[in-house]
C-alpha cells in the first residue's frame, strides 16, 4: 500500500538541515537551526549540566516510569522560572504544571486540550512565526488565523496593526504570543505594549498562550518573563508552553513543560486531569532524564548562579555577533542600513534578505539561512563572519 504515499515537503528548517549536511563544499555555513554555538563553532554542554548530571548519576537510584505528568519539583521549578520565586500565583496553586518533551510537546498538549475540551476551535498566531506552529495547531484540530505583527518597512514590530487583527478574535479564542526573543523576528513588545495587550486580551476574553522558549536570551531569566507576568496580572487563566532546549543547551534531551494557570486551585485541579488524559493518549508519560538535569540545577544555588552565568554568556556572545554583523556589512559598502539587527532579541535575525539572496547565498556561497530570511545569529562566530558578510554584499 506504501506506494500510494505521496512524499512530504521537507521541513522548512530541519530540511535545511538535510541539505547542509549533503553539501560537500568544505567552507559551508549553516545559519539556518537555531541552535548555539559557541566562539569555535560547537555546541557544548553547560558546565551547570555535566555538574548536575554527575551528581544525577551517582544519586538515582530507579529507572521506574514517572507519573503521567512527571516530575513533580520539576513542575514547582518551571512554575518559579514563569512567574517568580514566592510568586501569589504559584503559591495559590492555581497553576498546574505538566513536564513535556520539549515546547513542541507542551504546544501540542496545549492545543490538544483546548480542542478535547471545547473551549477554542481557532488560534492567532503571528505573521511571521515559527513554521512548526501552524503544523502543530492544525495537527490537533485547531483553525490557524494571523494577527499582523512584523512591518517589513520599519524592521519592527506593528503594533497598531497587531492590535488593530487582534481586535478581530473572538472571546475563547486561543492566542499564541512569544514570551521573548520573537522567533523569527526577534522583536518583541515592550513593557507598555504587553500591558496595553493584556488589557485588550482580558476585556476581549482572549485565552492567552505564551510560548516561552528562549527565556534567559533577550535580557536575563526574571526580565524576559516581563511580558508573561503582566498577563499573569490580568488575567485568570492561561496556558504556557516552556522549553529549555535552548537556555539549558538541552536540545536533544527534550525538555519542555505545559503549565495551566486557572481563576482557582480547584478549578486548576480539575482541568489538568484533562490534561493528563491528553498526555496518556500521546506519550503516557515523559522521559525522565532532561527534567531531573534541569531540576538539580535550578534547586541547587550554586548550580543555578552558574546557570544564570552560563545563559549570559550565550546572550552576550549573540549580542557582540549581531554588533559585528553591523559594522562589517557597513564596512562594505552595503547600501542599506542593517542597524536594526542590534535591535532584536535572540538568537535570530530577521535580515530582510529575499528569497532569491537566500538562494544564492546557498547555492553560490554555501551558506544556508532559512527561506524567510531569518539569520541564526547564534551559529555566527569570529571565524565565518567576514565571508558571510563578504557573501551578503554580494547578493544584496
Ligand atoms: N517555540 C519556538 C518559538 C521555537 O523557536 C522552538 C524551537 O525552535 C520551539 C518552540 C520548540 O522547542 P523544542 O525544541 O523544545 O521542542
Amino acid at each position: 500500500m506504501f506506494e500510494k504515499v505521496v512524499a512530504a515537503p521537507a521541513d522548512p528548517i530541519l530540511g535545511l538541515t538535510e541539505a547542509f549536511r549533503a553539501d560537500t563544499r568544505s567552507h559551508k555555513i549553516n545559519l539556518g537551526v537555531g541552535i548555539y554555538k559557541d566562539e569555535t563553532g560547537a555546541t557544548p554542554i553547560l558546565h551547570c549540566v555535566k555538574r548536575a548530571e554527575q551528581k544525577l548519576l551517582t544519586d538515582e537510584k530507579t529507572k521506574n516510569y514517572l507519573g503521567i505528568e512527571g516530575n513533580i519539583e520539576y513542575g514547582r521549578i518551571v512554575q518559579q522560572l514563569l512567574f517568580g520565586q514566592d510568586s501569589p500565583l504559584v503559591n495559590s496553586g492555581r497553576a498546574k504544571t505538566a513536564q513535556a518533551p520539549g515546547g513542541t510537546g507542551a504546544l501540542r498538549i496545549a492545543a490538544e486540550f483546548v480542542v478535547r475540551n471545547n473551549l477554542a476551535k481557532t488560534v492567532w498566531i503571528s505573521d511571521p512565526t515559527w513554521a512548526n506552529h501552524v503544523s502543530v495547531f492544525q495537527a490537533a484540530g485547531l483553525t490557524v488565523k494571523w494577527y499582523k505583527y512584523y512591518d517589513a518597512a520599519t524592521k519592527g514590530l506593528d503594533f497598531a496593526a497587531m492590535q488593530a487583527s487582534l481586535a478581530e478574535a473572538q472571546a475563547g479564542d486561543l492566542v499564541l504570543l512569544h514570551g521573548c526573543c520573537h522567533n523569527p523576528t526577534g522583536i518583541d513588545p515592550t513593557a507598555d505594549q504587553w500591558r496595553a495587550l493584556a488589557k485588550q486580551s482580558a476585556a476581549a476574553g482572549w485565552l492567552p498562550l505564551f510560548d516561552f522558549a528562549y527565556q534567559g536570551f533577550a535580557r536575563g531569566i526574571e526580565e524576559d518573563a516581563e511580558g508573561l507576568r503582566i498577563f499573569a496580572q490580568c488575567h485568570d487563566e492561561l496556558l504556557v508552553a516552556s522549553s529549555f532546549s535552548k537556555n539549558f543547551g538541552l536540545y536533544n534531551e527534550r525538555v519542555g513543560a505545559f503549565t495551566l494557570v486557572s481563576a482557582t486551585k480547584e478549578i486548576a485541579e480539575v482541568a489538568f486531569t484533562q490534561v493528563k488524559t491528553v498526555i496518556r493518549a500521546n506519550y503516557s508519560n515523559p522521559p525522565s532524564h532532561g527534567a531531573a538535569v534541569v531540576t538539580a540545577v535550578v534547586s541547587d544555588p550554586a548550580l543555578y548562579a552558574e546557570w544564570v552565568e552560563e545563559v549570559a554568556a550565550m546572550r552576550v556572545r549573540i549580542r557582540e555577533m549581531r554588533e559585528l554583523l553591523v559594522e562589517k556589512l557597513a564596512a562594505r559598502g552595503v547600501n542599506q542600513d542593517f542597524g536594526f539587527i542590534r535591535e532584536q532579541n535572540g538568537m535570530f535575525s530577521f535580515s530582510g534578505l529575499n528569497k532569491d539572496q537566500v538562494e544564492r547565498l546557498k547555492s553560490e556561497f554555501a551558506i544556508y539561512i532559512v527561506g524567510s530570511g531569518r539569520i541564526s545569529v547564534a551559529g555566527i562566530t569570529r571565524a565565518n563572519i567576514d565571508p558571510l558578510c563578504d557573501a551578503i554584499a554580494k547578493v544584496l
